[in-house]
């Protein structure tokens, strides 16, 4: 029997978190963003969750190859554009549209040969400090790019630095209106975390939105909001087994370090789960788990391909019981059982984000869709 571990992809969940996308921002277009290999849920497993996106947004150009050989017709953009000129070779090979953030960029288009004039996504520096051109260079970017043989249409894009925290958006926006106004061209500006909390304000056109993180059913803006919350619903879970039992008197202690004192005579059920396979070694004592569909908590260090956790008041708990250790349990049905990923990434100091993408390549991965 292979270890008892396994992730599961649920693709109607994905569907699901999709069309909330297009509800809070109803008349944009969805740029479903599949980066860092579909937030790590697999480029090719999630594929057929995102029929109805619009477009697909990613950085690398053999991820780009891969949805036009899987299929994938419709519009693809870059979003950090090209690396260098080769790279415009295959953006006009694979029909990719693309980020120009930066004058290299555009010298790099300016002596491209090509027959299909390209797509681009101009972006504006509103703050964040990463990418784009300042607001005072973007018009003689967006001129130059406009003058250019190898350049169709020019849309504009910049990427909020606090869409889902207290500063917010406005001043990013009244900085890219007032740069913009009486430019042309198509908009994009929310991530997942605007499109939810701010792609309903009037100030904030949004022709493209491109949500990441939410179509994976983590809330962009935990714990402010909780998943539920945002009405998403996980695509990943992660469950494993219980293969021993360890029973504790006063004063013994669990895993390395000894850093788990018990303080009453415990149960402990020890998981077949680890960092190895992409459970946060930084979880304390205490991160929430179900058992069986009950919560729990981990107790003690998470080691390479163990957790240990606190089956005390789970009688019926035992070696084989199903441990989940984010998203819904697979063998229960309780209403209420599961874990959300960003419960455990904020007790580990982290974001459902890394959790995500850290999921590692030796867990087995079953993708569910209903036909
Ligand atoms: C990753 C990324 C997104 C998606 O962000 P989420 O927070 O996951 O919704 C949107 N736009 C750009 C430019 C990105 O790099």
């Amino acid at each position: 029997m292979p270890r008892p571990i396994q992730a599961t992809i649920d693709l109607q969940a994905l569907r699901h978190n999709l069309a909330q996308m297009k509800s809070a921002a109803p008349d944009a277009l969805v740029w479903a963003v599949v980066k860092a290999n579909a937030y790590g849920h697999g480029i090719e497993r999630v594929l057929q969750g995102l029929r109805a996106a619009d477009g697909l947004a990613l950085l690398d150009l053999a991820d780009a190859e891969r949805v036009r050989q899987l299929g994938w017709r419709g519009p693809i953009l870059l979003l950090e554009g090209a690396f260098e000129t080769r790279d415009l070779e295959w953006c006009s090979r694979l029909n990719l549209w693309h980020v120009v953030h930066c004058e290299a960029q555009i010298d790099m288009l300016a002596i491209h040969k090509t027959h299909q004039a390209h797509r681009v996504f101009l972006k504006m520096n509103t703050g964040m400090n990463r990418l784009g051109f300042t607001p005072q260079a973007f018009r003689a970017a967006w001129t130059r790019l406009n003058a250019l043989p190898q350049v169709d249409e020019i849309s504009l894009m910049s990427h909020f630095s606090d869409a889902d925290g207290d500063k917010g958006i406005s001043a990013a926006m009244a900085i890219f209106q007032e740069f913009t106004h009486d430019l042309s061209g198509e908009r994009s500006l929310c991530n997942s975390a605007a499109v939810l909390r701010h792609a309903k304000d009037a100030k904030v056109r949004v022709d493209w939105v491109r949500p990441g993180i939410a179509l994976y059913g983590s809330s962009p803006d935990y714990p402010a909001h909780s998943p539920a919350h945002w009405a998403l619903k996980p695509v990943m879970s992660l469950n494993a087994a219980i293969i021993a039992v360890q029973h504790l008197q006063v004063g013994d202690t669990v895993g390395y370090g000894s850093a788990f004192v018990a303080d009453r005579p415990m149960r402990i059920g020890v998981v077949a789960c680890g960092y190895a396979d992409g459970y946060p070694r930084h979880a304390p004592t205490g991160t929430p788990v179900c058992v069986d569909g009950v919560r729990s908590r981990t107790v003690g260090r998470v080691s390479m391909d163990m957790i240990t956790v606190d089956i005390t008041d789970l009688p019926h708990a035992d070696r084989g019981s199903e441990v989940t250790l984010w998203g819904l349990p697979t063998k229960t049905s309780i209403p209420s059982a599961g874990v959300s990923i960003d419960e455990v990434a904020s007790a580990a100091g982290t974001v459902g984000y890394e959790l995500m993408c850290a999921l590692a390549a030796r867990v087995p991965v079953t993708v569910l869709d209903s036909p």
